[in-house]
């Protein structure tokens, strides 16, 4: 594995000095199937993956689905899939939903032993027992039932007498404690729910502190790596391990989540903007789940190279997000095949070139910095082309090197052209453009300089295609989430009209192209065959500043 900030953390130094004492490692990547994934859970899996690979292990998947409400086997599929394309594999696969059978006989194995007991308060009450952050909570009245009381009442839940919310199992722990998850926390609650997985079988289920250090311990994880939200839980995690009596202790560590500028970076807000329509879908291509940004064509590669550079911390911070686009700019600017597009079109007629007569103009695939020698594909020229409206302009300001009337301009591998006339409507809106090209102009026959350079694509043969322009979802580096569907910027995507070159009629989604001096697009599947639509994934201009320079 290549080195990097992932690969080198602070958790590779607590595992290898546990690594010392018993030379196994182990680890779980454990997403809960209620959304697709995020570029968090990115960070997550690659930590997993990595800290196990290091040091000769495995790692898991777990569908950490013990909560049957908001589950489904549809994130299942899609939580695979995304792994694999960020280029990680399992080593088994599993389901915490495989566990209720022992969680529960470790249920019944607490009770028996005094430290866990049947509780009837509901919820609100539970809260104004449990105290404040300043002030200790107060002993439940239900805490000192017999053993036989408890285990009754606790069949009597499995068997589904009472409804949901009647009644808890909690850990008998604390209510004392400084820290509040150890005041008696509960470890099973009644929900008359079915479960994608077990189905009926259950109308109770573990608690997630409870099952997961559960799950951990049977699958013989030996550091259960997780988010830094959980390091408060960490004490309840140990006491859960001790209790069941597991021979074997897996050690939690906990580091920073990956938070992101303009951005949300959680399944629940997610979830919340594809419900409600504001985003087309978990794949909108302005999302940051990964399903959406293989869609606007992110390579996994960025994705991976960005992580390592936000590195791994025990502090929180947020990462810029010009950065992550700096690293996909970095990796298309070597992959992505260079092609003509022009996004709003105006008409160029080359009045001086024979009508029906075209020539083929070579363009280069990659420039000749480009990672491989990918060669050349070529476009027919000849009297008619598109151009980009912008590249024209009838008064234009000093030092603008398009095109303008008696101005000169190269057009890209093809012919220098002199501006002799154009078209307008009464608003001033310019239809047409007319120019004569140098027939001793052509690019690498001629010594001739021009100070501008612009793109085109032939007008009879260029495909009409619909390119979406995509802006952070956000406009504020710190999101609102009190207001999140307000503050979803309408500027966060622009559709514009206009045409590509003839061989991108077929183009697939995934395909880099750097639309020259456009910006980097791939195939969207909305795509029809001689109807492309492209997505932007990044524009040509970098923003970001590495720091330090
Ligand atoms: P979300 O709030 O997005 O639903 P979660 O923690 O509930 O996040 P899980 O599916 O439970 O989502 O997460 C699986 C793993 O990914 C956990 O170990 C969690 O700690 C980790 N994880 C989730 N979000 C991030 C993030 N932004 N940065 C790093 N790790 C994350
Ligand atoms: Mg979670």
């Amino acid at each position: 594995m290549e080195e990097n900030s992932i690969s080198r953390s602070f958790i590779e130094e607590f595992i290898a000095e546990d690594y010392k004492a018993y030379p196994v490692v182990k680890t779980r990547f454990p997403p809960e199937p209620n959304g697709y994934l995020h570029i968090g859970h990115v960070k997550a899996m690659w930590v997993d993956f990595s800290m196990a690979e290091k040091f000769g292990g495995s790692c898991n998947l777990r569908f950490d689905d013990t909560n049957p409400v908001k589950e489904d086997a549809e994130f299942v599929e899609a939580i695979k899939k995304d792994i694999h394309w960020m280029g990680f594999d399992w080593d088994k696969l599993c389901f915490g939903s495989d566990y209720f059978d022992t969680c529960f006989e470790l249920a019944v194995k607490l009770i028996k032993k005094g430290v866990a007991y049947v509780c009837d308060l509901d919820k609100d009450q539970i809260r104004e027992y449990r105290g404040t952050l300043t002030e200790p909570g107060v002993n439940s009245p239900y805490r000192d039932r017999s053993v036989e009381e408890n285990l009754d009442l606790f069949m009597r839940m499995k068997a589904g007498e009472f409804p949901d919310g009647a009644r808890t199992l909690r850990a008998k722990i604390d209510m004392a404690s400084p820290n509040i998850n150890m005041r008696d926390p509960a470890l099973y609650r009644i929900l008359h729910r079915a479960h994608h997985q077990t189905g009926d079988k259950w109308c109770i289920y573990p608690m997630y502190d409870f099952a997961h250090p559960i799950q951990d311990a049977i699958e013989g994880v030996t550091h259960s790596l997780c988010s830094l939200e959980y390091e408060a839980h960490r004490p309840l995690y140990n006491w859960v391990v001790e209790q069941c009596e597991f021979e074997h202790k897996p050690r939690q560590i906990e580091f920073a989540r990956l938070n992101i500028t303009n951005t949300v970076l959680s399944k629940r807000y997610l979830r919340m903007m594809v419900e409600s329509g504001a985003v087309s879908g978990w794949d909108d291509p302005r999302m940051p789940t990964l399903c959406a940004m293989r869609r606007r064509g992110y390579p996994a590669d960025a994705i991976k190279d960005f992580l390592a550079r936000a590195g791994v911390a025990k502090a929180d911070s947020v990462v810029d997000a010009a950065m992550l686009e700096h690293c996909v700019r970095e990796n298309l600017n070597m992959n992505a095949h260079r092609a003509m597009a022009v996004t709003d079109p105006i008409k160029l007629v080359i009045t001086n070139w024979p009508e029906g007569v075209t020539e083929d103009i070579a363009i280069e695939n990659l420039p000749v910095d480009g990672a491989a020698d990918a060669g050349c594909h070529s476009v027919p020229f000849g009297r008619e082309l598109y151009i980009e409206r912008d590249d024209f302009m009838v008064e234009p300001p000093r030092k603008f090197f398009r095109l303008k009337p008696e101005g000169e301009v190269r057009l890209k591998g093809a012919y220098i052209v002199k501006c002799t006339g154009y078209e307008a409507d009464e608003t001033g809106r310019v239809n047409c453009v007319f120019a004569e090209y140098d027939p001793e102009s052509r690019s690498g026959e001629c010594t001739r300089k021009v100070k501008g350079t612009i793109h085109w694509v032939p007008a009879d043969a260029a495909i009409p295609a619909e390119f979406r322009i995509y802006e952070p979802l956000f406009d504020t580096e710190e999101v609102d989430a009190d207001n999140l569907l307000e503050s979803i910027s309408p500027d966060s995507i622009t559709v514009k009209h206009g045409f590509v070159e003839p061989f991108l009629a077929g183009a697939k989604p995934e395909v880099p192209y750097q639309f020259m001096r456009v910006g980097y697009f791939t195939a969207d599947p909305d795509s029809r065959e001689g109807a492309p639509v492209f997505n932007r994934t990044v524009a040509l201009k970098d923003s970001y500043k590495p720091q330090g320079s």
